[in-house]
């Protein structure tokens, strides 16, 4: 699934501090996201995984994995404008 060097999380939309593909687009960095718990180059690996990611997120009520790391203006919507479309 070609990421085209995107650096946003490709089921939350989350920016990544490095690429979650890598390079080539072929390298995931089996990171995982702080936002979705998603890790890179298992939940987002085909577009059918990235939807059931994102659903089940979503269908959580969007937790943060790293509360910690949670904007305290932080916009959902926006960010996931950022996500892969599908
Ligand atoms: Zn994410």
């Amino acid at each position: 699934m070609p990421n085209d060097g995107n650096p946003y999380c490709r089921v939350c939309g989350l920016l990544q501090p490095g690429l979650p593909w890598g390079e080539d687009d072929k390298t995931p960095s089996w990171d995982i996201c702080d936002c979705c718990g998603s890790e890179f180059g298992y939940h987002d690996s085909t577009p059918t995984g990235v939807l059931r990611a994102r659903n089940a997120w979503i269908a959580k009520g969007c937790p943060w994995f790293e509360e910690s790391k949670r904007p305290p203006d932080w916009d959902m919507e926006e960010q996931l404008r950022h996500a892969q479309h599908l």
